[in-house]
């Protein structure tokens, strides 16, 4: 026999409670004040990401009548591995040296918490001789793009990884299965739109040709979701 979980798709379970509106506004917050200084302080990140993940899994526990120990080692293998993800994501010095070089490093500028692309824009803004002001100016927006394309991309992250972590200690020996579902609407790009329905074990990983991932999401802005069902 098999029995969904979610009687209502994963989707509208989350907007119905309300998790991904308010994790969002907390991710970007959480980006902005560490980059804030120019230096990233990876100490207050780390605390910030670990409360935001918590919270997701208490509230999916909760939401869903189902127990979430927090002192559980899968909980905190699960914290530590998106707390790394980010601090890498953040303090990426290989795209840094890349965009310098890329640009030219004919002036001092500071790129904290940029990607690549956007630090070689800065770059080449400061060698073509912008302002310090306008330099700083375009730095905020470009760290406010970032806040907010990291903040949808790991928000979905930290669902879909507390979701999965949670049926996976929950399981008590009954065969759980994880599906990919897109948001099935225009938007869904070509390299998500054949993942559509792929299942695995729950807490498995999914062999996709774009490589090994355990659950979405798959790019940056990636809007896929895991869908459970207890065999
Ligand atoms: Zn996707």
């Amino acid at each position: 026999m098999t029995s969904t979980i979610f009687s209502t798709p994963t989707s509208e379970w989350m907007r119905l409670s309300g998790l991904t509106d308010k994790m969002q506004p907390k991710m970007r917050l959480a980006f902005l004040r560490a980059t804030r200084s120019g230096k990233i302080d990876t100490e207050e990140l780390t605390r910030s990401i670990a409360q935001i993940v918590g919270q997701s899994a208490d509230t999916s526990a909760s939401q869903s009548g189902l127990i979430f120990d927090t002192s559980d080692p899968t909980y905190m293998l699960l914290v530590e591995n998106l707390v790394s993800q980010y601090k890498s994501l953040l303090d990426d010095k290989e795209s840094k040296q890349a965009a310098r070089n890329e640009a030219g490093e004919n002036k001092l500028v500071n790129t904290t918490g940029l990607d690549r692309f956007s630090a070689t824009r800065l770059q080449r803004a400061a060698n073509s001789g912008m302002s310090k002001t306008e330099l700083e100016k375009l730095r905020k927006k470009m760290l406010q793009q970032r806040g907010n394309l990291i903040a949808n991309t790991e928000t979905n992250r930290a669902i879909n990884s507390a979701l999965d972590a949670l049926w996976y200690v929950n399981a008590a020996g009954r065969e759980v299965t994880k599906s990919i579902t897109t948001r099935r609407d225009g938007r869904v790009c070509p390299y998500c739109l054949p993942l559509e329905g792929i299942q695995e074990a729950v807490g498995a990983s999914f062999d996709t040709k774009y490589g090994v991932f355990q659950y979405p999401p798959f790019h940056p802005q990636c809007r896929c979701f895991l869908f459970f069902e207890v065999k």
